[in-house]
């Protein structure tokens, strides 16, 4: 349809909407047949792949050096000048398409995702989300502005959590309380500013003509395979079976450590993730798995070909194409992620590796992610390749599960058995504390947004989280630490900034320890079901990608056993070794 489109990103680094407006005319344009729907929605994902493929490339060239002017104010630029204007010209395509009743091959999911999406669109939304922006805006400033005094250094909170590697525990007790009381300061702030959330999301919800906003996050985030119930059962279930596990864990933790109670501070130090287990009970200097970027890679590259040749070819590929950006310099925006520029048909992962375990964790999970975007490549439209969080989280959690075998140096990776099992460890056994964590952060939301007068009162949501906790967190002794207990929600960024956002993760990862469990018994038949439920991208149903990838989508306390038991049987195992 588009012949004269450029064929490659490159070629469309400068292009504006006003260059992409003759096409999306075009489009809008065209009478819908049968006939002609596929190649109508062909031409759309040339479109949408082109915009797309510019975005973000702008964006690693931003985050690979923020220094440099020019790449922010292209970024910026292109973001500020593309995005309304590509919203209300998907929306007509949208709208045409669903109003012309036609159902094209292989569009069925896209489809139902369109007539939700058009349905609650309100054009007297589109403030509010600017405003919800903002005000997440807010957040991260206040967030962003919290540092503290460390012996004698003024340095950003994120910086303390070295101190959880100090065997002195009255030294981490004195980070965590400072830390955690740098928090309290904000407090009121936090409590005026989340007030002012809720305001807009209740409106939200009522210029969409829903009576909760649970019902209109719902549909915004495209829940259409499970209900607000199946997660109460879910937490339900976790309450059941992981809590448990979680205290004989803690219990483990409690005696390594050689203490009358575990205190958060035995834990770890930082105060977004409370529930992680970092404190080492035997202070051993940090595994060093590798010496160069050189070696991740080539190392990196070892671990994919044990798990599955194509798997290891993909990421060679990457190797050899320059789509891997590893190494941390001066000037990289922090943080990791994986990329895709959907004209080459490539992924692109970004991250900043400075020597530690965290960066082989990290790479195996966004090399998860870039096997998504090679095996869902050949999908022919765009629409079918957005795949819900519940299942894109599967493609990187299930490949950090199915490479942790090769970790050790003798299956091509990096460590001695026992550094190798140490590592799986601490991953497996921070599985469980986030499932319970991850119960808090979602139980708190569905009281909060079926309850949102109350909840406007953050003394209510005080007392409500602390109830959540003490149901959840059992095992860690929080006495005489109230103010910093019931605040806690203050410190999850999600519940402020990306409302209802979390319990995919509890999912996939109940999803990605099934694919495990299947490779166990027959690595090579597990590993092809997981490509080909990667290959269906988002254009099946939750249930069916689950399926397809050897797991179940599920919510219930007898699919957790079998996971909680066979992460802590490995925890037994592993602890052997170890
Ligand atoms: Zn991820």
């Amino acid at each position: 349809m588009f012949e004269n489109l450029p064929k490659s990103a490159l070629e469309a680094m400068d292009w504006r909407m006003e260059h992409y407006q003759p096409y999306f005319q075009t489009l809008y344009e065209t009478e819908l047949t049968a006939e002609n729907v596929a190649a109508w929605l062909k031409g759309w994902t040339q479109l949408g792949d082109l915009i797309m493929e510019v975005f973000s490339r702008l964006a690693v060239a931003n985050s690979q050096n923020t220094a440099d002017p020019e790449a922010e104010r292209r970024y910026l630029s292109y973001v500020e000048s593309m995005l309304p204007p590509l919203q209300m010209a998907n929306n007509l395509l949208q709208r045409k398409l669903v109003e012309s009743g036609l159902q094209p091959e292989g569009f069925e999911v896209p489809l139902r995702n369109m007539r939700v999406e058009l349905e609650i669109f309100r054009e007297a939304n589109l403030p509010l989300f600017v405003e919800e922006q903002k005000l997440g805006t807010e957040y991260d400033k206040i967030i962003g502005a919290q540092t503290v005094t460390w012996e004698g250094e003024e340095i950003p909170l994120a910086k303390l959590q070295t101190v959880a590697q100090n065997p002195d525990r009255s030294v981490r007790e004195r980070a965590w309380r400072l830390a955690h009381e740098r928090y309290l300061a904000d407090r009121e702030a936090l409590n005026a500013l989340w007030v002012k959330f809720l305001n807009v999301r209740q409106q939200i919800a009522a210029n969409a003509g829903f009576s909760t906003y649970l019902e209109y996050r719902w549909k915004a985030a495209g829940r259409f395979d499970y209900t607000p119930q199946d997660c109460l059962n879910f937490h339900a279930a976790i309450e059941e079976v992981v809590v448990p596990a979680m205290v004989r864990l803690l219990e483990r933790q409690r005696r390594a450590l050689g203490v009358e109670t575990l205190r958060p501070w035995d834990m770890n130090i930082d105060p977004t993730h409370p529930m992680q287990l970092s404190v080492d009970p035997h202070p051993r200097p940090a595994l060093k798995p590798y010496q160069s970027i050189e070696e991740l890679e080539a190392r990196t590259e070892a671990i994919f070909h044990s798990v599955d040749p194509t798997l290891g070819e993909y990421f060679a590929t990457m190797r050899r194409e320059g789509l891997l950006d590893l190494e941390n310099r001066p000037n990289k925006a922090p943080g990791g992620y994986c990329t895709a520029f959907p004209v080459a048909k490539r992924p692109f992962i970004f991250m900043n590796a400075v020597g530690l375990h965290d960066d082989v964790q990290t790479l195996l999970h966004e090399a998860g992610h870039a096997f998504h975007v090679f095996e869902s490549a050949p999908l022919p439209y765009l629409q079918q390749r957005e795949t819900p969080i519940e299942f894109a989280e599967i493609a990187s959690m299930g490949m950090e599960l199915l490479a942790a075998p090769y970790l050790s140096a003798d299956q091509g990776g990096y460590y001695s058995p026992a550094d190798a099992a140490r590592a799986r460890l601490e991953h497996l056994q921070n599985m469980i504390t986030f499932w319970a964590y991850m119960a808090v952060v979602d139980a708190f939301q569905h009281w909060v947004y079926t309850n949102i007068e109350a909840a406007k009162d953050p003394a209510a949501c005080d007392a409500q989280w602390s109830a959540l906790w003490d149901r959840f967190i059992q095992g860690v002794d929080w006495s005489g630490l109230d103010d910093f207990k019931a605040t806690g929600w203050h410190r999850k960024l999600h519940i402020f900034r990306i409302p209802f956002y979390y319990v995919e993760y509890g999912l996939a990862q109940l999803g990605a320890a099934q694919v495990w469990r299947g490779a166990l018994s027959d690595q090579s038949s597990a590993v092809a079901r997981y490509r080909q439920a990667l290959a269906l991208g988002g254009s099946a149903p939750l249930p069916q990608l689950y399926q397809t990838a050897g797991a179940r989508f599920a919510f219930d306390a007898a699919t957790l056993r079998e996971a909680v038991a066979l992460i802590e049987q490995t925890i037994e195992q592993l602890s052997a070794v170890h």
